[in-house]
This record gives structure tokens, sequence and C-alpha cells, in this order.
């Protein structure tokens, strides 16, 4: 959609208006056929046509082309009111500068700038909004560090604020407790599994040895018992001798 014409001062050449629209070219685009639109009435028109809408000459977006540098030059001279007029803004200027103008105007409708504030506000009473404002917070005078948003002043208790924090902080660290708890018990438990695992090993260790103890005594008892009977024999052999 193009300006309104009823915003511009003095005559304005036909040539400057869309022809879908009928208002002041905005962001013009021109057809082969010389023919200038808005760039988004043409974009609309071309989605259900393929002509152009003033000759009917066949025409598609890829032909469409910037305005003539001249006549862009006559369309931003172009003097016209803020969009803001009636709402008190007596200021006139280029189509070229309307923009910057109106990003700034004082007379715009801007939101509040305060969190959870769905107030509308022209620009230049933002101040006097923001000094009565619902949602504007201090800190608490008292000193409990909390911020009181304006709306809930008359409720604020510094005692009940604290209390609720300090519930919160408690029940935060009986969380805390309880993890490092199951933690500690998970890591016991492993260890002790550990160590079970460590004196079974230990304990056939021990049985090993013992079965190898028995075994190096009773090769102990049958050599004596060898030794016994050679050292007889011994004896006997000595007697025998003394005999003859
Ligand atoms: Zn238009
Ligand atoms: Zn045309
Ligand atoms: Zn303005
Ligand atoms: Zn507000
Ligand atoms: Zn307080």
């Amino acid at each position: 959609m193009g300006y309104d014409i009823e915003r511009f001062v003095g005559y304005v050449n036909e040539g400057l208006l869309c022809s879908i629209c009928r208002d002041v070219l905005e962001d013009p685009l021109q057809a082969p056929c010389e023919h200038a639109f808005c760039t988004a009435c043409i974009h609309g028109w071309l989605v259900h046509h393929s002509n152009c809408p003033e000759d009917r000459q066949v025409i598609d977006v890829s032909l469409l082309r910037p305005l003539y540098r001249y006549m862009k030059n006559d369309l931003n001279r172009l003097q016209l009111h803020c969009r803001n007029r009636e709402y008190g803004c007596e200021m006139v200027c280029s189509l070229e500068s309307i923009d910057r103008h109106e990003r700034e105007c004082e007379y715009s409708q801007i939101p509040c700038s305060n969190a959870g504030c769905t107030v509308q506000i022209e620009r230049r009473n933002l101040d006097g909004h923001l000094a009565v404002c619902e949602y504007r917070s201090r800190e608490c005078p008292n000193g409990c560090g909390f911020t009181i948003l304006s709306a809930e002043d008359t409720q604020h208790n510094c005692v009940a604020e604290l209390r609720t924090e300090l519930e919160l902080l408690r029940s935060e660290m009986i969380c805390r407790v309880e993890e490092a708890k199951h933690e500690m018990e998970s890591r016991l438990d492993s260890q002790r599994r550990h160590m079970v695992q460590k004196e079974s090993i230990l304990q056939n260790e021990i049985e090993e040895l013992k079965s190898q103890m028995s075994r190096m005594m009773s090769d102990v008892r049958s050599l004596m018992a060898a030794e016994r009977q050679h050292r007889q024999e011994l004896e006997q052999a000595e007697l025998e001798k003394q005999e003859l």
C-alpha cells in the first residue's frame, strides 16, 4: 500500500501514483510498459494475474525494475505530513526522510519499557507514564534486598519474603544432603563388594598354602621313617660285624 495522497503538501504528479492502490508510490517497482507500482501492491497482484493492471501487457515478477532515477528523485522530494498528524505532530518533511522522522516522532505510539506492562503510549508521554506505571519497581526501602513491583507495593512484607526465601533454601539444602548421602552410600557399597572379592581370593590362597604345607609334612615324615630304618639296619650290621 502506498502513502495516502491526503498527507501530501502541494501537487503530486499522476506518474508517481501506484496504478493499483492509487496512492503515492511506496517502495516502487516499474514494469517494462513503464507503469509503476508499490512493491507490495504489484507482488500481490501478480499472485493471481500475469499482466499489467493498467494496460494488460503480459508481465511477471522477473521483469520488474527499480523506478527511473529522475522519477525516484521527484518522489523523494515530495513533502508530506507525519502520519501522527491527527495526534498533534506538525512535522512536514520530504518522503525521503519521513521514515526516519516517524521512527523518532514524539507522537508515535510505543510500548511501555517495563517488563509485563502492556500500555502503549506516545513517546513524549513515556516519562510521565514510567513515573506511575504499575510495573515500575524499586529496591525495598527496608533493606530486605527484594525488588518490589509498584503494583505489589502495599502487600510487600519483608519478613514473609525472607521466610519464603529461607524455606526455599532449606528445601534445596535438604535435597543436596540427600544427594550427597546417596552418593556416599553407593561408593561404600562398591568398596564393600571389592573387599568381599579380595577376601575370597585371599581365602583361596590360604587354602592352597595349607595343602602344600600338609604335602610337605607327609614327605618329611616319610623321609624321617626311611632315615630311622636306615640307621637300624646300620646298627644291626655293626652288631653282626662285632660278633664275627
Ligand atoms: Zn500501491
Ligand atoms: Zn502497463
Ligand atoms: Zn511526527
Ligand atoms: Zn508501564
Ligand atoms: Zn522488604
